[in-house]
């Protein structure tokens, strides 16, 4: 390809919407332009990339056995009715685009495949001789991402491979997940990317395996908590870890029985509260006030209770909510604290008369009683509806149903409030704290769950003496043991050896394919542009001559370009009669591994060849420097390691 030919329009300056380096260099390089939020067209230099990594996870997934498919992305509604995933994709905070074709019916837009792979699970899979088997497809998804951002690191069109296996078994199952692990230990590490395996959030279903694999970069958006030995990484979503021993009260204050009254003026948060008494924040109950929203209307607070210098892990919490809840009211749409703030917000946007006066915010103790629930009720009961609920078509949609607030609270207390004798917590008293009170001193038998986010410098439950290290990561892949949840749901049943009907196992795998390239992009560049790793790169080599107007220069740098072509290397020949610098800067900039110079050498044959990645660069006669090329190019194909030997 020649650059005069390629449409290349590289931008000198950052663009102002972009942050982080990926994302300007991409825009820069003439990678992607934007079309609106989170949606972007792959320019032809990001398509050939797209492409090498596309061929990169057709050939490991191949080699497992996989079977490429491609699945409709036009979904119809009763299959994620089936699924009971309708309402929490599309209402509330759903990213599911989703429209009403001209006879009326819904559809969905695919940000996933689930519903509809299961679905033909149910059809085409019939014994436990067809199984196990393994279909995957590399294909646009689509989502109505909250916070679209950072380019095509998190789209709202954006190119996945995804693959689900379906299994007679666990063992199976377990068997097909272990060679996924493999083949996408194999891809990162072809792709030239960083990637750590750690352990993920499995969701509301819990208990089944899922690993996600993080590319380890300043811009990514998870933290990553990982211990020395190597022997623990997890997602901080998942993560567990010991958490340090709290400070006892003093002596006079350990009997844990109702407390003292303490006054504390205007002190309502634990910082406050450390100042004014010289309290260690691990001596307090952190108690805060929730509401969780769930599909059928039912409007459930929550109060939790969590030792105060500890954090809540919305994730943890959202898991146990739901798998209490979901069962009788569909749906866990969203979990909002019930601050004095987001009812300001409400009664203002939505004209709403919500009244938390009867609710001592700020000084909440575990034993707050469920009577402030009604009485603030009349008022809270009213419209907390999903504010993104489409109006339009809105009369086709069962309308939603009228939210209704439970009595009582969902109590729940982290192991580290539950296991103190006695603390300081709010005294349900504007005001007031409690010093010095115990669970059963306040009538409480707490119920306890692990709902802690665990923490950089927390112990490790395998071995104490290691701590825990915080590393940013973009999660790259994800797979997941789903075991039967979509196929009991959606009756994917088999018959297995003994004759009798059962629910096929399945697994699920993604990579985020476009996510990838702007990922590798992050972990390879410097100042002067992207290094792209050569196996994905767009191009492997460009030839430049010096002069544009050397016509000794100009043929010898086709006659290398062609030679290139010939010998199978993907070779861009920068042709434009710019002077060198510019086209130095372009190559550096869109970042091509090798760069073939003719130079004042060309008389005598020799060029120079310059590594992108390392900056090296070496006079070499041309066939030593073709010489040179072919071999590292080869390496690199044959999934080896690379380098140019001198
Ligand atoms: P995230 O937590 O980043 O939102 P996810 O867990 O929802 O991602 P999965 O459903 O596991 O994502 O999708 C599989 C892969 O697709 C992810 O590992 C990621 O690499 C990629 N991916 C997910 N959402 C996006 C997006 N909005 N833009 C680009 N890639 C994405
Ligand atoms: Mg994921």
């Amino acid at each position: 390809m020649r650059v005069s030919r390629l449409m290349l329009v590289t931008l000198r300056d950052d663009p102002a919407e972009a942050e982080i380096p990926s994302h300007k260099l991409l825009l820069r390089a003439g990678y992607i332009r934007k079309l609106g939020s989170g949606i972007y067209a792959y320019l032809p230099l990001l398509w050939r990339v797209l492409q090498k990594i596309s061929a990169i996870v057709r050939q490991e997934m191949d080699a497992t056995g996989a079977l490429e498919t491609l699945l409709p992305q036009l979904q119809p509604a009763d299959l994620w009715q089936r699924s009971g995933r309708w309402a929490g994709y599309t209402a509330g905070e759903g990213i599911m685009f989703h429209l009403e074709d001209r006879q009326g019916r819904e559809l969905g837009l695919g940000p996933t495949h689930e519903e509809v792979i299961t679905a033909l699970a149910a059809d085409l899979l019939r014994s436990y001789r067809q199984l196990p088997v393994n279909l995957y497809q590399i294909q646009t998804k689509f989502r109505d991402e909250i916070r679209p951002r950072f380019g095509l690191m998190r789209g709202r069109e954006f190119i996945m491979k995804d693959a689900y296996s379906f299994h007679p078994d666990e063992a199976s199952l377990r068997q097909t997940y272990a060679a996924m692990d493999g083949a996408y230990r194999r891809i990162f590490r072809r792709c030239g990317l960083k990637a750590v395996a750690v352990e993920a959030d499995s969701g509301a279903i819990g208990g089944s395996a899922s690993q996600e694999f993080m590319v380890t970069a300043d811009a990514g958006e998870d933290l990553i908590l990982t211990s020395a030995d190597g022997r623990y990484a997890a997602n901080q979503e998942r993560a567990v870890s010991l958490p340090g021993a709290p400070v006892e009260l003093p002596g006079g204050l350990r009997s844990g029985g109702s407390g003292e009254l303490l006054p504390t003026p205007g002190q309502t948060t634990i910082e406050q509260l450390v100042a004014a008494h010289g309290f260690d924040s691990s001596q307090l109950i952190k108690v805060l006030l929730l509401l969780a929203r769930f599909e059928d209307g039912h409007r459930q607070p929550l109060l939790i209770s969590l030792r105060g210098d500890q954090q809540l892990n919305e994730v943890k919490l959202a898991n146990t909510v739901s798998s209490r809840l979901a069962g009788g009211h569909g749906v866990l749409l969203g979990i909002d604290p019930l601050s004095s703030e987001l009812v300001a917000e409400l009664n203002r946007s939505e004209g709403l008369a919500i009244d938390l006066s009867a609710v001592p915010l700020g000084y909440l103790g575990p034993d707050l009683e469920d009577a402030v629930l009604t009485a603030a009720r009349p008022s809270l009961v009213v419209d907390l509806r999903e504010s993104r609920v489409r109006s339009a078509g809105a009369a086709a949609l069962p309308q939603p149903p009228r939210p209704h607030m439970a009595t009582s609270f969902l109590r729940l207390t982290d192991p580290t409030a539950a296991d103190l004798p006695a603390f300081v917590c709010g005294a349900n008293q504007v005001d007031q704290h409690r010093i010095g009170a115990g669970w059963a001193g306040l009538g409480l038998r707490p119920e306890v769950v692990d709902l802690r986010a665990a923490q950089p410098g927390d112990r490790c439950l395998h071995d104490p003496s290691q701590t825990l290290a915080a590393a940013r990561g973009i999660e790259v892949g994800h797979i997941f043991q789903l075991g039967r949840k979509y196929s009991d749901a959606m009756e994917a049943r088999f018959t297995n050896e003994k004759g009798t009907e059962e629910s096929l196992w399945m697994g699920c795998y993604g990579i985020g394919v476009s996510r990838l390239a702007q990922a590798a992009v992050e972990q390879n560049h410097d100042a002067n542009g992207i290094r792209w790793p050569l196996a994905i790169a767009p191009f492997e080599v460009i030839v430049v001559s010096a002069s544009a107007q050397d016509p000794q220069q100009v043929s010898l740098a086709e006659e290398i370009y062609n030679r290139l072509g010939s010998a199978g290397v993907d070779a861009l020949l920068d042709d434009r009669d710019e002077r060198a610098g510019v086209k130095f800067k372009d190559a550096d900039l869109i970042g091509i591994p090798w760069r073939v110079v003719v130079g004042r050498g060309a008389a005598a044959g020799q060029v120079e060849l310059v590594c992108r990645d390392d900056g090296q660069r070496r006079d070499l006669a041309v066939e030593a420097a073709l010489e040179a090329l072919l071999k590292v190019i080869q390496a690199s194909r044959s999934g080896l390691e690379s380098g140019v030997e001198s």
